[in-house]
């Protein structure tokens, strides 16, 4: 079983990469951002929780997170491995996450470290805030979100490097290029 963790600040291009890397690997593709809206879409009541939360630019909280997780993990069958997308995003995640696959007698894989410079992040979510219309993808909400990213999220950086899994990869340049790197670091695990 593949268990690929794919890391980096907001935009840093975790959701089109997954999508690659799903398709040559055959593997599930679990992105809680897209869990979560879907299911503001949708109306329900963890919807409406997690909006709350997605406008300001913060993070749903661990407890709900971790069962909305385990649950999309339950639902795979036959499954050959998962890119996790958006999660883990603080120490409390990571720490669950390694006890629920530890409970399948599974482990994470690696975890690839999506490095891209700050005004380029800044850009690219300007720029798809303004194609897709995302709610969370305006100025103000960009700069919570990065914010939130360097004081909850990046101390994953050092969790990952003790555990022996961490890979960073350079995000900044050709898509192509980056999913080529991106492989060489998933070979290296198989
Ligand atoms: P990228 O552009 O690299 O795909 P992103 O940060 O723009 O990343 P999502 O991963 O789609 O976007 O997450 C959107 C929002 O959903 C987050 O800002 C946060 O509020 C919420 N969220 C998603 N995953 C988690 C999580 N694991 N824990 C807490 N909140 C989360
Ligand atoms: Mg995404």
């Amino acid at each position: 079983m593949l268990n690929i963790v794919i890391f980096g600040a907001p935009g840093s291009g975790k959701g089109t990469q997954s999508e690659r890397i799903v398709t040559k690997y055959g593997i599930n593709h679990i992105s809680t951002g897209d869990v979560l809206r879907a299911e503001i879409k949708n109306g329900t009541e963890l919807g409406k929780t997690a909006k709350g939360y997605i406008d300001q630019g913060q993070l749903i909280p661990d407890s709900l997170m971790i069962d909305i997780l385990a649950s999309v993990l339950d639902s795979f069958e036959d499954s050959k491995g998962v890119i996790f997308d958006g999660f883990p995003r603080t120490i409390a995640q990571a720490e669950a996450l390694k006890k629920m696959l530890a409970e399948r007698n599974q482990e994470v894989s690696v975890m690839l470290d999506l490095e891209v410079p700050k005004d380029e992040l800044m850009t690219r979510l300007i720029k798809r805030g303004q194609e897709s219309g995302r709610a969370d993808d305006n100025e103000e909400t960009i700069k919570k979100r990065l914010n939130v990213y360097h004081s909850q999220t990046a101390p994953l950086i050092d969790w990952y490097k003790q555990e022996g899994k961490y890979s960073h990869i350079n995000g900044l340049g050709e898509l192509e290029r980056i999913t080529e790197d991106i492989c060489q670091a998933i070979d290296k695990v198989r």
